[in-house]
């Protein structure tokens, strides 16, 4: 009895996702549609999921070993935050843990200062990996503004933290931040490069560029 109930709640939650992921990529095609219909011409800017995390790594690697290295060779280093090991070891699991729902959350509160609304941003799981997509489409530095947020923040404000107060914890939680944002560095490396509107894939990694002819485009911001 016990069993089937888990199934049914197991069956009755893979529907729920199938058909919230159904309504994200028909949003996703509506956007698109109604992009084409204004006159852009749409190019898909997206990267496949494997080659995005591979890319990512190594895009962000050099940047995160930077912040350790340079870190460990700081006089007076402080090796612990709290004065326990236990503690400390603690302290930083959480916030390493935290640091994966405050990574969406600071691309959300990016897309949301830039546009002046909260309306459009979704969150969800993809593969596993939790993901914040802005369902707006944005003139690129309004792209890039919620796309590097995380990484400016996580990434270089805690490594910075870290190498100004000389704590140990602080660059290696920065660094990881960096290893993170590496799909953000390579997304924003080619959002840099695209004029136009850019509209976020709902769960690829990467967005759709969309461009009008020069007359046409002639005032929009770029
Ligand atoms: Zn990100």
């Amino acid at each position: 009895m016990r069993k089937n109930g888990t199934d049914t709640r197991r069956q009755a939650r893979e529907e729920r996702l199938k058909k919230e992921r159904e309504e994200r990529f028909s949003r996703f095609d509506a956007a698109c549609a109604a992009l084409c219909g204004q006159g852009y011409t749409q190019r898909d800017k997206t990267l496949p999921p494997r080659r995005a995390g591979t890319l990512g790594i190594l895009t962000a690697a050099p940047f995160a070993i930077a912040a350790i290295v340079g870190g460990l060779f700081l006089p007076d280093l402080h090796f612990l935050l709290t004065g326990s090991l236990f503690a400390d070891a603690a302290l930083f699991l959480v916030l390493l843990l935290a640091s994966i729902p405050a990574h969406e959350g600071l691309h959300a509160l990016g897309w949301a200062a830039v546009s002046g609304t909260f309306r459009g941003l979704r969150f969800g799981l993809a593969d596993g990996s939790p993901y914040c997509a802005c369902e707006k489409p944005l003139c690129r530095w309004k792209y890039l503004v919620g796309a590097l947020l995380p990484l400016a923040v996580l990434g270089l404000g805690l490594s910075a933290a870290g190498l100004c107060l000389r704590t140990v914890p602080l660059f290696v939680l920065g660094a990881f931040n960096i290893a993170c944002a590496g799909g953000d560095i390579l997304v924003s490396a080619r959002a840099a490069a695209s004029p136009g509107l850019l509209l976020d894939h709902p769960e690829r990694c990467g967005f759709y560029q969309f461009c009008r002819p020069p007359e046409s485009a002639r005032g929009e911001e770029n």
